[in-house]
Formats: C-alpha cells, structure tokens, sequence
C-alpha cells in the first residue's frame, strides 16, 4: 500500500515537472473504505494526510481515535450524506464532498457552529445529468453556488463529480473545469484510480484514489 501510493506520488510529481502549466498542488485522498486500520495506519505513520470514506457510520467505527493521536490527518466524506448522520460526520470530518442540497448545506451549517467548525465543503455535480445520480445539475450551480457562500456564508471551496461510467469524460471534466473557472473556486475534487491521469490534465487539484492504493474491495 505504501508502495502503491509511494509510486502514485512519484507519478504526480513527473507530471508537474514535465507541465508547467499544471499546478503544483493535486492532493491525492487515499479512499480507505472497506479497509481496516492495519491497512490504514502505516500510511498514517509514512505522513500522508488526506483519507477518504464514503459512509458515515464505518468513519465512526474505524478514524475517532486515530485523528485524535494523528492531528495532521483530514479526513474526507465523499459519499452520499443523510441529515440524521450529519451531526457525526460534522465531528469527524475536515472535508464534505457531496454536498447536494440546501436542506443537507443548513444541518451542516447548525451543526458545525455548535462545535465551532468551519467544514471545507465541495458541491457535487451530477456532471452527466444521470437521472439516479446524486449532485446538482450544471445549469442550476451558479444558483447553488451564490445561496450557499452569499447568503449562508458556507465554506464552499470547490466542486466535485463521480462521471458515469459509460460518458466521456473528457467532456465532463472540462465542464467541471469551466464552472469552477466561473465560479472562482479553487478546488476540484475529480478522478479516482481509473480515470486519476485524465482528472490532472482537466486541473484535478483532489484525486480521489482507493483500489490502486489499497488492492481490490470486496
Ligand atoms: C470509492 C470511491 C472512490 C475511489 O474509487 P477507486 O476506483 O477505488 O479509486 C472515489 N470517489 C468516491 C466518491 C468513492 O466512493
């Protein structure tokens, strides 16, 4: 695992060296779920700061006393937050990816001011208008945008999107790119181990990395 991730950053670093357009800080978010804490730790104990998990309820059983011991660690919720969780994920996480709705942004707004907490949030966007998918729809973002950092004053810091499996994602990531452009964000939390290169060149600064860290889930 180390390894793995050892060789990811070298990868990384090969990029920006050879682009000098490329900015100098894509952070990769080593996507830890469905793994135990001996797989987790020795990254830990290497210095890498940024974790990803994708359920609320596993964070809880797997990272309270970790982040206490290992203060530099962030953690990362990327996957589909319900209201009633929000009150531990709001303990727990540095980082909200998935944030979709105005109900979901104003329980993370009450929560996090009870225990003075100003979470970087991500939007998701449902980049490809899948009917299924969660996110918010490119022509309704800059609306979504403006009613979160205007008048809820949230830490909005970038956007955030899970392609379909079958678009091209050349496009989609472009797209992404152009909004968080317009938007004046400085964050895009875009790729995972398949499609992590392609993310970079669209301006990827979080690639969110499980299976080529960890192994296969099962
Ligand atoms: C699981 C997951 C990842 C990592 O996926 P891999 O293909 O294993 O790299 C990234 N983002 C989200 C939202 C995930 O749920």
């Amino acid at each position: 695992m180390h390894n793995n991730l050892n060789n990811l950053q070298e990868i990384i670093k090969e990029i920006h060296s050879k682009d000098n357009n490329q900015n100098n800080s894509v952070k990769i978010i080593a996507v830890s779920k469905t793994f135990s804490m001996e797989k987790i730790m020795p990254l830990i104990e290497s210095g890498h700061i940024h974790f990803g998990e994708n359920k609320v309820q596993e964070a809880q059983t797997k990272w309270p006393n970790v982040i206490i011991q290992n203060r530099n660690v962030k953690l990362h919720m990327l996957g589909k937050l319900q209201t009633n969780k929000v009150k531990y994920a709001v303990e727990l996480f540095d980082y909200i990816h998935s944030v979709d709705s105005i109900k979901l942004a104003k329980k993370i707004d009450i929560e996090q001011k009870k225990i003075n907490k100003n979470i970087k949030l991500f939007i998701q966007v449902n980049i490809d208008n899948e009917e299924q998918k969660n996110g918010i729809g490119l022509n309704e973002i800059e609306t979504f945008h403006s009613h979160l950092v205007k008048e809820m004053k949230m830490n909005v810091i970038g956007l955030m999107c899970i392609p379909s499996l079958n678009s091209n994602t050349d496009i989609a990531f472009d797209r992404m790119r152009q909004m968080q452009v317009k938007l004046g964000l400085s964050e895009l939390s875009m790729g995972m181990s398949s499609d992590y290169l392609k993310a970079i060149k669209f301006g990827s600064t979080f690639v969110r990395i499980g299976s080529k860290i960890f192994g296969k889930r099962n």
